[in-house]
């Protein structure tokens, strides 16, 4: 038995008839010009107890895209043959109207439809239905699979917007931030630079007369306003990594070198905690391909950590190698210091992340940045910095560098 009919709001629109089911419902648009075959295809749809549908029915394209204009569908079921056009011509014409909103869509063909059925899915057809093969069980499957694919794809989509939305804003918390450190930076480093001044014309005593007692006190100061201002140039120079404007320039250069450059300005705090300062390395090495100054600054990096979280007496060693495979050089940073528990080590790299300074006691000198900038310069040579740790037991940071024969062959390649 019919279920009872509604008539659309828009008087003019020529849509014969609206059928509505008693719960959550899904709009369908039946497009043919047979009114027989219309009539049979809403007597299956109507008569499956799984579905609510309510169904607009069109004879033409042209009625097809009125109805377009003022409804949203759930999915379009089109003849292929039309009054107006074909199969194709009217999912062309429809998904222009739909403005990105096209319902997933099924194209009923006649007896040898194949090449009409091929054509409609190069338009954008989701399935096709032989009309003279159609069953209830045939049709009544396919809409409801056209109606969960359109279910899903406004699902994605409207998920897809959140996240479009979430990420624009995060881009822009992200640049205030940037943007945030430069002002900052900028702002304290000019007085800073002035207070520095003022404070060495005291400590020379061009000011007047100084105590060794007063010289000790200005030192203090002075290495406090260096302290700040290093901090501040990490800040500014992780901005830059952050938003690309810093690269590496790769040329040919000797790991020995590097060491010699970071172990020696090392080597006093070393001692000051009777910290054996050891470097393991092999003969003729070959040179790789780097920017020096920055991998100088990565192994500085670690040697520093490694010397500020191991306690005294402890021992801390510079390993320099060849990897397996012979073309790449290992360098790792070696301590048998308090360790990062399993927990922290995935967020060391991250900016601005310390350890708790209970465990780490010594880290309140740093400001969790040296690791950060250290990971982007040894990506900027294609490399990552691994991390072995155990808490209570040590710790060793290690990366890879590209031979440099082997650089220049992977660019002739
Ligand atoms: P910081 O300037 O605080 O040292 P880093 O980015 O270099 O900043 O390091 C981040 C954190 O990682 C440190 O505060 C410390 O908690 C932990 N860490 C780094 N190296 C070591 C190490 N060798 N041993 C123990 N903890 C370390």
């Amino acid at each position: 038995m019919d279920q009872p009919s509604q008539n659309i709001e828009k008087p003019d629109l020529p849509i014969d008839e609206v059928v509505e089911a008693p719960c959550a419902h899904s709009r369908i648009l039946l497009v043919d010009d047979d009114e027989v075959f219309l009539h049979l295809c809403k007597r299956y749809l109507r008569s499956d107890p799984t579905a609510n549908h309510i169904i607009v029915s069109a004879n033409t394209i042209g009625e097809a895209l009125l109805a377009f204009q003022f409804d949203t569908f759930d999915c379009v079921i089109v003849d292929y043959c039309l009054p107006d056009g074909n199969g194709a011509e009217a999912i062309d014409r429809l998904t222009k109207t739909a403005a990105g909103k096209m319902p997933c869509t099924i194209v009923l063909t006649g007896q040898s439809g194949e090449q009409a059925a091929i054509d409609a899915v190069r338009s954008g057809a989701n399935d096709f239905l032989t009309k003279g093969n159609l069953t209830k069980a045939g049709l009544c499957r396919a809409v409801n699979n056209a109606i969960e694919k359109n279910h899903l794809r406004n699902l994605h989509l409207s998920r897809l917007k959140d996240l479009e939305v979430a990420n624009s804003l995060l881009r822009r918390r992200n640049d205030e931030i940037q943007r945030f450190y430069h002002t900052v930076s900028h702002e304290v480093k000019t007085p800073l630079t002035a207070i520095q001044e003022f404070v060495s014309i005291v400590f020379d005593g061009l000011a007047g007369e100084v105590s060794e007692e007063q010289k000790t006190i200005l030192n203090y100061a002075l290495q406090s306003c260096d302290q700040i201002k290093s901090q501040f140039d990490e800040l500014l120079e992780l901005s830059r990594f952050e938003t690309g404007k810093m690269q590496v320039n790769l040329q040919p250069a000797s790991i020995y070198e590097v060491l010699d450059h970071c172990v020696v300005p090392a080597t006093p705090a070393a001692v000051a905690k009777n910290i054996s300062l050891l470097i393991v390395d092999e003969p003729d090495l070959p040179m790789v391909s780097m920017q020096s100054d920055r991998i100088i600054q990565v192994v500085s990096n670690f040697i520093g950590n490694a010397i500020k979280f191991t306690p005294e007496n402890g021992e801390v060693t510079v390993r320099v190698g060849l990897t397996a495979s012979g073309d790449k050089l290992r360098v790792s940073v070696k301590d048998n210091g308090c360790g990062i528990p399993v927990k922290d080590i995935k967020h060391i790299f991250d900016r601005l992340y310390q350890v708790n300074p209970n465990i780490n006691h010594d880290s309140k000198s740093g400001m969790g940045l040296g690791l950060s900038i250290a990971s982007q310069i040894v990506e900027l040579h294609g490399s990552r910095i691994e991390v072995k740790s155990k808490s209570g037991e040590g710790s060793e940071f290690s990366f890879t560098l590209n031979s440099a024969a082997e650089a220049v062959r992977t660019i002739a390649a």
